[in-house]
């Protein structure tokens, strides 16, 4: 489990779960085939409040955990504007 905020330049221990967020990431091994028992293991993280603020958890391709910066999303409907709109000029 956790114990610690996943920013390893903060290190804040975790003492509460209400204050920050848990990233869960699902780092099942290999394809599952049908029918076989699939060995599901999933990895927990923790960024404490002050980092969940400002950073993020993203697992990448091989399946690792990386700390990054939140992209400066604030009011993501407004965000996404449909390609056909901009090639419209
Ligand atoms: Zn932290």
């Amino acid at each position: 489990m956790v114990n610690n905020c996943a920013n390893s330049g903060c290190g804040k221990p975790l003492l509460y779960l209400r204050e920050g967020r848990i990233f869960i990431f699902d780092t099942s091994d290999g394809p599952s085939e049908p029918g076989a028992k699939r060995l599901r293991r999933l990895d927990h993280y923790w960024l404490c409040g002050a980092c969940a603020a400002t950073m993020m958890i993203v697992q990448n391709s091989q399946g690792t955990a990386t700390v990054l910066p939140k992209p400066p999303v604030v009011r993501r409907a407004q965000q996404i504007v449909p390609i056909a709109s901009m090639l419209a000029f």
